[in-house]
């Protein structure tokens, strides 16, 4: 992003008062504590429920942040910084997006509608992928701030945008209308969720519309009643289980999947999708319309709506206690909502046995007794064996449902509670936020890994979207997997990035690839310290040898002659200055008397590694690596008439170095969400998160001591707690002794006393937490980072040192 200030004055009707009027804008933040303070970031002084950004102002000018948008200049910050201001900073940050949008004028889909939003936007986000590089709006992100945001992060890459709007009052699309300015939209379906805020049905469809008022052109179901308040310039282009439409679908279900026929203008072809519910069909089948309108052959629409994925939204299975399942969609209670979780209760073969604990049903525009009564038939389909409602309305209007157990409130459920009444079961717990039911889910999950590292698939995604966008679209991209995924996964990683146009893998030692290869990932994969050992089984599994000497190759020849392969890619690297592997100049010679007239492997890629490109004083020396790079590089291209693939950047480099990132780079720390450099560091979402519960709580008086060979002495009564979680797991013993600390309930708790091997103590004095708490080990507080840095070590270390007794448990968002 690149802005002028001169331009943004009037974009955002603000009066400018400050002292470098020619400055550009290269970045915008509303968070104070998250934010990039480069000189060209623009900070919003946004006025929330808990805090006024205005009071962050005088620190953030003494940090180096030179831009506010602000509604008053505060009096401590006056004539130091730059200021925009305005009468209301939210609208203004709104202006801002305005104006930013368009800036651009690639195609923008919107979508909206009652439910789905979410699903079919990373549906059309997986399928169009590999051919467009996508903008879209983060998660559910639909808010009046978020899509102002998600707009601002478009970049000079993208060429298609998917955004979804969602409202729950009138008035609010007319001001999403012009951030996002949609070309196209689609509306999933128009059902009740949401009628608190509006007049009635009508009024609701009217908002809707809203947003569509410069599209050229719509995507819905056939719906006469929405098609009857749709300004007749816009276009449609409609689907229907019924003849009458643009499209005409049948579906049919077959083993666990569903078949679309689809008909349109003389096609036909049949797709299917790995769902069975009403709900998925019809988030697959309003996708599948945008493909169609994108003139998709029926071929890749069959291929990418059969890799269609489960996005995890509300619904979670969990293992329960007892042998349970658990489906925990502890965050709503609509009538709509409790359909679709019925039929995934439904599909959820595991056990014959089904509860569910229900709340009361919030669905307005329907009475008491007629709500209830269509609830209960819903039940009776579904075979439930048992009903725990929960709720003054649903205890009192459930009562004669066979096998039903009322409570008032869920304390009082809470109260009753005996684990051994759940039993080899599936219970889905469905409760309106406001019942708070993630606490009985507390209760009914299975406790058996107390200590976990959390790791964030999406934030992956975000760290490569990062570096991916400081590079020419067409630059190929390695992704290091070595270390188990530098202690991370390697395996549900490459999964995760499978979908991401990651053009290499690389792994340190050939069973790492193996192991790839047997879990079923296909992509190409490089091995970095092949061992001449392993090189048939290396051939056997399609995996490529790095090639670092003369002995090395002459050894891969032979297995190569022996095993009949031709052409086997392999990847040359050279010694540029790091001195670890690699050919050197003076050995180039050899190298290429060796390759030459040789059809037995073919040279795939020439590489180098970089030994400081993290460090901004050996940039001198960094420089002359490239250079002897570049010149050993092309002496071999000449010498061999080849055309290979060049690489030298690791992440500090693609960071630093971008001029050298030649076809491909090599992209390692950074996607775990560890950037060396600060500003780096700061655009990176946090990766993995350490976590372990309190096993026991003590309070010491005056005078203990706690842990082995007595280190630390209390010198006030203070209270400690016990983690199961020590130096066999990885935790640095140095980070002991009052060194280190943890985060519990948000606040910090300082390591007491020596680690032991599986067991450390923290200090929780004025702390408010029990036993059974969580307590953060490293993740966003403290990060790898902050350890590292505290320990003189690197993030690299602690990372890859954490023990594979831990369990890892990936997540989406
Ligand atoms: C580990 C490794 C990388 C990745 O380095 P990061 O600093 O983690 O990005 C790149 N290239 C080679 C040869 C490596 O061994």
């Amino acid at each position: 992003m690149s802005v002028k200030i001169q331009d943004l004055i009037p974009a955002m009707h603000s009066r400018f008062e400050g002292i470098q009027p020619d400055m550009e804008i290269d970045n915008v933040s509303i968070d104070s504590r998250s934010l990039q303070n480069n000189a060209g970031t623009l900070f919003f002084a946004l006025s929330g429920q808990n805090r006024d950004g205005h009071q962050y102002i005088t620190s953030l000018t003494e940090k180096g942040v030179v831009n506010f948008v602000v509604n008053h200049i505060p009096a401590t910050a006056t004539g130091k910084a730059n200021f925009f201001v305005v009468d209301n900073t939210l609208t203004a940050l709104q202006d801002f997006a305005i104006y930013y949008r368009n800036l651009y004028n690639f195609p923008v889909l919107v979508i909206t509608g009652s439910s789905g939003k979410t699903i079919v936007k990373e549906w059309l986000n997986y399928m169009l992928s590999p051919d467009y590089t996508i903008i879209r709006s983060p998660k559910s992100y639909n808010s009046q701030v978020g899509v102002p945001l998600s707009i601002i992060a478009i970049n000079e890459r993208h060429n298609l945008g998917i955004f979804e709007a969602g409202i729950s009052t009138t008035g609010e699309m007319e001001k999403l209308e012009p951030i996002i300015r949609p070309d196209i939209g689609i509306l999933t379906n128009i059902g009740p969720a949401h009628d608190e805020g509006f007049a009635n049905r009508l009024e609701k469809i009217r908002e809707k519309l809203k947003i569509f008022a410069h599209t050229k052109l719509l995507i819905l179901q056939k719906n006469a009643e929405v098609e009857a308040e749709l300004n007749p310039a816009i276009k449609t282009f409609t689907w229907s289980f019924e003849p009458g439409a643009d499209v005409l679908i049948n579906t049919k279900h077959n083993n666990g999947n569903s078949i679309l026929s689809v008909t349109y203008n003389e096609v036909h072809f049949d797709a299917s999708i790995p769902f069975t519910d009403d709900a998925s069909i019809e988030n697959a089948i309003n996708s599948l319309m945008f493909l169609l309108y994108l003139q998709y052959s029926p071929a890749t629409i069959i291929s990418r709506l059969s890799g269609l994925y489960p996005v995890e939204l509300r619904l979670q299975v969990k293992n329960g206690i007892n042998g349970c399942t658990i489906i925990d969609d502890s965050f709503s209670s609509d009538y709509q909502s409790l359909k679709i979780a019925l039929d995934f209760l439904e599909q959820h073969k595991t056990h014959q046995k089904k509860t569910i604990i229900l709340s009361d049903v919030f669905q307005s525009g329907f009475d008491a007794d007629l709500l209830y009564a269509k609830v209960a038939k819903l039940l009776a389909s579904h075979n439930i064996s048992r009903v725990i409602g929960i709720g003054e309305k649903i205890s009192t209007q459930l009562a004669d449902f066979p096998n039903f157990y009322p409570y008032k409130t869920t304390q009082e459920f809470l109260a009753h509670y005996r684990a051994k009444s759940f039993e080899n079961e599936t219970v889905l717990v469905k409760g309106a936020r406001s019942f708070r039911f993630d606490e009985i889910v507390v209760f009914l999950e299975e406790k058996t890994h107390e200590t976990v590292l959390e790791i964030n698939l999406n934030a992956v995604v975000h760290n490569l979207n990062f570096y991916k966008s400081k590079l020419k679209p067409e630059t190929k991209i390695m992704v290091m997997v070595k270390a188990f995924g530098y202690g991370s996964g390697s395996y549900e990683i490459a999964k995760a990035l499978s979908h991401q146009k990651v053009d290499y893998l690389g792994v340190a030692f050939a069973d790492e690839g193996i192991s790839l290869r047997n879990a079923g990932i296909s992509t190409p994969i490089i091995v970095m310290n092949p061992e001449s050992s392993a090189f048939a089984a290396m051939a056997a599994y399609n995996l490529e040898p790095e090639i670092y000497s003369a002995k090395e190759l002459r050894a891969f020849i032979a297995v190569a002659q022996q095993k009949n392969l031709s052409n086997y890619p392999i990847h040359i690297k050279l010694d540029t200055g790091m001195h670890r592997l690699g050919f050197e100049g003076y050995q180039l010679e050899e190298l290429i008397d060796l390759l030459k007239n040789n059809n037995l492997v073919t040279v795939k890629s020439i590489f180098s590694h970089l030994s400081s490109s993290d460090v901004p004083e050996f940039k001198d020396f960094t420089l002359g690596q490239i250079s002897k790079f570049d010149e050993w590089s092309n002496t071999l291209i000449q010498a061999l008439d080849i055309d290979p693939i060049r690489h030298i950047l690791n992440t500090s480099g693609i960071y630093n170095y971008p001029h050298a990132q030649y076809n491909m780079v090599r992209l390692g720390i950074g996607l775990y969400g560890v950037g060396n450099d600060e500003t780096e560091y700061k655009s990176l979402e946090n990766v993995g998160t350490l976590k372990t519960i309190i096993l026991q709580i003590k309070e010491l008086p005056v005078g203990e001591s706690i842990g082995y060979s007595r280190r630390f002495r209390t010198s006030e009564p203070i209270t400690i707690a016990t983690l199961p979680i020590g130096y066999a797991d990885g935790i640095p013993r140095r980070w002991g002794n009052e060194t280190g600390y943890v985060l519990i309930k948000g606040k910090k708790a300082q390591i007491t006393g020596t680690i032991s091997m599986d067991m450390m103590m923290v200090n929780i004095t004025g702390i408010d937490c029990k036993e059974g708490d969580t307590a953060i080990i490293f993740g966003k507080d403290p990060s790898v980072v902050t350890i590292a840095k505290a320990l003189g070590t690197i993030p690299y270390e602690i990372l890859t040192s954490i023990s594979q007794r831990v369990k890892r448990v990936f997540y989406k968002e």
